[in-house]
């Protein structure tokens, strides 16, 4: 079963980077939300590097 993409809406600065690399395009940024679509979202870690203050995790 796939890792579970979790957002940290306190820490995240919105700058935008985690959608940049997404290569399933599976977030969107809105103004106040980052939306995760579940559906495209393989759990493949690639955002959670590219978030520069660790407003991203994987969970098991
Ligand atoms: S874990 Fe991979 S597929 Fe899911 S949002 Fe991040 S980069 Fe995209
Ligand atoms: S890369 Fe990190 S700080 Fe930037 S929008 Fe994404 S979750 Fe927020």
């Amino acid at each position: 079963m796939a890792k579970l993409l979790v957002w940290s809406r306190d820490k995240c600065v919105f700058c935008g980077g985690c959608v940049a690399v997404c290569p399933h395009d599976a977030l969107i940024l809105h103004s106040k939300e980052l939306e995760i679509l579940s559906g495209k979202c393989v759990g493949c870690g690639i955002c959670v590097k590219g978030c520069p203050i660790s407003a991203l995790v994987l969970e098991a």
